[in-house]
């Protein structure tokens, strides 16, 4: 079952390796018995990638930091997002990447091309410098270029990572904000999105509010005067909204609504991921970043045409080009929309609603959130798929990392 139990499997067998030779050990037992593995990392995926009725991986006892240089990171593939923010933070460094993926594990978040929320800073993949794991005949190996585009992107497609290696940046404090924006100017090319070290914008489609999220590097302000209640937001000192009613209330809002009160300062990794995802489904398009606007207007009008309500804010952010391979956002500024649902809602007819609108204008699907893409539409969106494809035969010649969804995906 995955993280909100809208996906589901009876696997065979679950092997939980405690280390790279139990991987190696899994991986073998596997392909004596004629069985095909996918690995697994903490489940928050809502495609069918991780299924099997055959074996898993489930590699979220690979646990720890390996290792940290002055600018890189090397991590256990089953090491949360957050393990490893915390363990580089003791050291002054951190990953550039913001998502808002925490409880992922690093190996799960790489596979998927999990991304962040800023203009300018690429996803968790294309922080990757290096990788090792364990191949479809069940040999260790070191990703070298330029097969590392592939795997930055992997799918789960070409082995059982066991360590990723990963660049780090300086760890900083930032200020972060939050303020209703117009729509049409938050989403323009060159705005706001585009600007701010950090930025995502959300939207009720309906009424076209927009609540715009961003941080930056924290300036020296002189105090204001209080304006009556409680002192809050002079200089660095913040006020946040309780836990407690910012998790009740985020969990029935359909409109944008704030996180905090005031500026907050802290860690962005601290500060930006919402601290109460909500349980549900998502399905989620990297457009041309150019195509935004027009984008979510299409949305909106077909939505409301055919009386599809979008029950929770709709989540813009934006991303540069990326080179691994299968990217949503390969060879591109992209601009990512996510649509998500509450659990017990019917987000099959919504999902296929907003699937081919956005796909209508170049959107490709990110591969952890629904979609109905198969080989057909790889073929069309991702020019260097033959690419991902001749590693795949390289890797795993008998298709030992397999399964109905990647075959429809990726092909026999
Ligand atoms: C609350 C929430 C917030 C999210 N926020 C963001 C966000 O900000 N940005 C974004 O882009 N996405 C986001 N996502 C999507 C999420 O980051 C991806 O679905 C990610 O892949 C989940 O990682 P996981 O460890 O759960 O992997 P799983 O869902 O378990 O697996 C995902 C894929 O990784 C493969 N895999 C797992 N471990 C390994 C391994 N060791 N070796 C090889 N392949 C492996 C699996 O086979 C599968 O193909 C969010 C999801 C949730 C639920």
């Amino acid at each position: 079952m995955n993280w909100w139990g809208g996906q589901q499997c009876r696997p065979r067998r679950t092997d939980r390796p405690l280390d790279e030779a139990g991987v190696v050990a899994a991986v073998r037992r596997a392909a004596e018995r004629g069985l095909t593995v996918r690995p697994l990392g903490s489940g928050r995926s809502d495609s069918a990638l991780p299924l099997t009725n055959d074996v898993h991986v489930d590699c979220s006892a690979l646990t720890g930091v390996a290792a940290i240089t002055s600018d890189t990171v090397r991590a256990r593939a089953g090491a949360t997002v957050a393990s490893v923010q915390a363990a580089l933070a003791e050291r002054g460094r951190a990953l550039a990447t913001l998502t808002h993926a925490p409880l992922a594990t690093v190996a799960g978040a790489i596979a998927t091309g999990t991304h962040g929320c800023g203009g300018r800073i690429g996803s968790l993949s294309d922080q990757v410098v290096g990788m090792r794991f364990v191949d479809g005949t069940g040999r260790v190996r070191k990703a070298e270029d330029p097969e590392l585009d592939a795997l930055r992107t992997g799918l789960g497609a070409l082995g059982v990572v066991t360590e990723v290696e990963l660049r780090t940046v300086a760890a900083e404090e930032v200020e972060a904000h939050e303020e209703p924006v117009v729509a049409e100017e938050a989403l323009a090319v060159g705005g706001p999105l585009d600007a701010h070290r950090f930025a995502a914008v959300e939207l009720h489609l309906p009424s076209g509010e927009a609540l715009l999220r961003w941080a930056g590097p924290v300036v020296d302000r002189e105090p204001e005067p209080p304006a009556g209640g409680p002192v809050e937001a002079i200089g660095r000192v913040v006020t946040r909204l309780g836990h407690t009613a910012s998790a009740q209330w985020s969990a029935q809002r359909s409109r944008p609504a704030p996180r905090w009160e005031g500026v907050v300062t802290g860690p962005p990794h601290e500060l930006l991921p919402d601290p109460h995802p909500v349980k549900g489904g998502f399905t989620e398009w990297a457009l041309p970043r150019e195509a935004l606007a027009a984008a979510i207007r299409e949305l909106g009008a077909a939505t409301a045409t055919r009386d599809r309500e979008i029950r929770r804010p709709v989540e813009v952010r934006t991303g540069p080009a990326e080179t691994g391979w299968l990217h949503p956002a390969h060879g591109r500024a992209t601009a990512w929309i996510t649509v998500r649902t509450h659990r017990g809602d019917d987000h099959g007819p919504l999902f296929r609603l907003v699937g081919s609108v956005l796909e209508g204008m170049g959107g490709r699907p990110h591969w952890g959130g629904r979609h109905d893409w198969t080989a057909a539409d790889l073929a069309m969106a991702y020019p260097a798929l033959p690419d991902f494809l001749a590693v795949r035969d390289r890797l795993d010649p008998d298709r030992l990392f397999g399964g109905d969804h990647l075959e429809a995906l990726l092909g026999p």
